[in-house]
């Protein structure tokens, strides 16, 4: 390559299974041109049958590698994923506010609230929803909640179009400029609407369904193409649909792989 690529930053967890998390990240960064970097919040063991437990990293450690990539590389725009506890939320958006994320005065960060995985395994301590809420919220450029997320977040039970939209109002309230309710969990829609809103503008990005069960890393791997976007100047409409088809190739082309549910393929 010729010339200095575009950079995303990941602060998510690792999945020694190399499906979701950092690994399907970094996997992604790369597929759509940009160079990644990543600050590393916890270390999961587990495979393709789900998580086996976790051990998060010292907060100081995570602000650090944060502080490290900015002040010398630069950071184009960055992405939250698994954060697993309040003490290191509480820590990122206190090194958000002194470093630059963006190229311009706007910061870029794309905030994906992980909770869970989709075998039911916590990944965020019970008390640290609370500070997804009141401090990464405010500073998010776009949140990418999906419907479990939704009724963690908000107490809302997406079941059609009207409660996504009232969804969506109710996360736009807790400050992100920008929120996605992502429709892929409400099995009842063969279209998998997303809702894109600012609370101006209610944009439906409708998609395909695919029938596999092998979707392992879906979630971080749309946030993070949507981040390798914002990167490269897209704004965030244009972003989430470039997001959006990343996804539905990447699901096309998910593969078994173990006894359990396989990784999303984000190879092009
Ligand atoms: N492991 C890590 C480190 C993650 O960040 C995530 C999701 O964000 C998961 C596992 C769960 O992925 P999924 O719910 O797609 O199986």
């Amino acid at each position: 390559m010729t010339g200095t690529p575009r950079t995303a930053l990941t602060i998510a967890g690792s999945d020694s299974g190399g499906g979701a998390g950092i690994q399907a990240d970094l996997r992604t960064f790369f597929a759509c041109g940009v160079h990644g970097m990543t600050a590393i919040t916890a270390v999961t063991v587990q495979n393709s049958l789900g998580v086996q437990g976790f051990t998060e990293i010292p907060p100081d450690v995570v602000t650090a590698q944060i502080k490290a990539v900015a002040r010398d590389m630069g950071v184009d725009a960055a992405k939250t994923g698994m954060l697993a506890t309040a003490e290191i939320i509480e820590a990122v958006a206190a090194t958000l506010d002194e470093v630059r994320i963006g190229r311009a005065a706007e910061t870029q960060l794309v905030v994906d609230p992980v909770a869970a995985s989709m075998t039911g395994h916590a990944l965020l301590r019970e008390e640290a929803l609370e500070a997804i809420r009141s401090l990464l919220f405010p500073r998010a450029t776009l949140v990418t909640p999906n419907l479990d997320e939704v009724r963690l977040l908000t107490g809302v039970d997406v079941t059609d179009r009207e409660s996504q939209r009232h969804a969506a109002d109710e996360l736009l309230e807790l400050g992100p400029q920008w929120v996605l309710v992502k429709g892929g969990h409400l099995y009842s829609d063969p279209e998998c609407v997303d809702l894109l809103s600012d609370g101006v503008q209610y944009i439906e990005l409708p998609g395909h369904r695919y029938e596999t069960k092998h979707t392992h890393g879906g979630g971080d791997t749309m946030a993070s193409a949507i981040t390798a976007s914002l990167a490269m100047d897209l704004g965030v409409p244009d972003a989430v649909a470039a997001g959006k088809r990343f996804i539905e190739r990447s699901v096309a082309e998910a593969y078994p792989l173990g006894a359990g549910v396989g990784p999303v393929s984000p190879f092009w």
